[in-house]
């Protein structure tokens, strides 16, 4: 599903965030990416998302080398491969679950009454059937992670990359949102969780640590 080759990336000024990065990641594995603060977690995580591309090396997403692509073919290898899920949730507030759910389908063409429908499901499926209406200030912090996960996953992307995901949630929450993290590897899809929690990362399969933009 990811292949990366000797992957560098400077960014402008010269901070050198990744330095001779090459990893393998299977379709259907559950990784975490490990490592403090500053290591070049969230850099990985951009280049694997086809957010960024590698100053030099070559990220290879599903056979395709993402620095070949235009940013139209860009955008809709994102649309169609890969779902996001960010620390801070990043959900419009003032609008309904369902509506901010329904919105991860606004770029595949999809209408509106077919985007909601599938909403509710995805929905259903993270265990928020009953707060379909409740607005993001009206969730607990668990509960928004969840509505931002269904968000990713109404596509139904074979990838899902996760910056975080529980940096901004007490244990308990964390640990539902790992448990859904881990269902939704278990019925198909390629995860990758950044997170600098050792204790997080060694509860899943596989571990990649990163130490000053090194493989570590
Ligand atoms: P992590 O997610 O592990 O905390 P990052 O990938 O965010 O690490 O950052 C890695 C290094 O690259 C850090 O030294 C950071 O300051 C630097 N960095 C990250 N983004 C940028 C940027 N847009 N411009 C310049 N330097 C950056
Ligand atoms: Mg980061």
């Amino acid at each position: 599903m990811i292949a990366l080759e000797s992957v560098r990336k400077v960014y402008p000024g010269g901070v050198v965030a990744l330095d001779d990065v090459s990893l393998r990641v299977e379709a259907g594995a559950l990784v975490a990416i490990v490592g403090p603060s500053g290591s070049g977690k969230s850099t990985l995580l951009h280049l694997i998302g086809a957010l960024d591309v590698p100053t030099s090396g070559t990220v290879r997403l599903d056979g395709r080398d993402v620095s070949a692509l235009s940013d139209a073919g860009l955008s809709r290898l994102r649309a169609t491969t890969i779902g996001f899920v960010f620390q801070q949730f990043h959900l419009a507030p003032g609008r309904s679950a369902l509506d901010n759910v329904a919105d991860g389908l606004l770029y595949a063409g999809v209408a509106l009454p077919s985007r909601r429908r599938q909403a509710a499901a995805a929905l259903e499926r993270v265990g928020l059937g009953h707060r379909l209406a409740h607005r993001p200030h009206e969730l607990s912090g668990g509960e928004r992670q969840r509505v931002a996960i269904a968000r990713a996953v109404i596509g139904s992307p074979p990838l899902l990359l996760a910056d975080e995901p529980t940096g901004n949630l007490d244990s308990a929450a964390g640990s539902q949102v790992m448990a859904l993290l881990g269902s939704l590897c278990a019925s198909g899809t390629t995860v990758v969780v950044i997170t600098h929690d050792r204790d997080i990362a060694s509860s899943l399969p596989r571990q990649i640590s990163l130490l000053d933009g090194r493989l570590s």
